[in-house]
């Protein structure tokens, strides 16, 4: 049995006036979670996190988890302030 920590990253392209730098940026997204692996089968996911950088002044978020979602399904979503936690 193995605990191990994944990241994989998620596609996003759209960009936006960024309100820290005032430039045109986009996010990187990284998706997060931990899994333990039986027989190198995973059978358990959690502490499941979407993080997203601005690309511009690489300001870290927590994005919040459905449209984190929603992105890694392939969805034409965008991001909105509203959707991003500061990280202290
Ligand atoms: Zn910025």
């Amino acid at each position: 049995m193995w605990i191990t920590t994944k990241e994989e990253p998620i596609n996003y392209d759209k960009v936006h006036r960024c309100r820290y730098c005032d430039d045109i940026g986009s996010y990187n997204i990284v998706y997060t979670y931990q899994v333990l692996t039986l027989f190198f089968i995973p059978v358990w996911r959690w502490n499941k996190t979407y993080f997203a950088e601005t690309t511009c002044c690489n300001k870290q978020f927590i994005l919040d988890k459905t449209v984190g979602d929603m992105l890694r399904n392939g969805e034409d979503v965008e991001i909105v302030d509203s959707d991003l936690s500061e990280i202290y």
